[in-house]
């Protein structure tokens, strides 16, 4: 069994992201993001989430 829980970013996660931000790269998710679109995506982050459990890249 996974111990792993998804309910926001670790503190990895968080360092990236600021990281990015920092070096001014584009850091939202949802953009490339194949769940955007209403009713596929029920994270109330979209469309401007910086992390996400059930992001998968659009066009795989
Ligand atoms: S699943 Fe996550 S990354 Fe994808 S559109 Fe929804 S909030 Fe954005």
């Amino acid at each position: 069994m996974s111990k792993k829980t998804e309910r926001g970013p670790g503190w990895l996660d968080k360092t990236k992201i600021r990281i990015k931000k920092s070096l001014g790269m584009k850091v939202i998710l949802c953009d490339t993001c194949k769940w955007d679109w209403r009713g596929a995506c029920h994270h109330t982050e979209r469309p401007n989430a910086t992390w996400c459990p059930d992001y998968e890249k659009r066009g795989t």
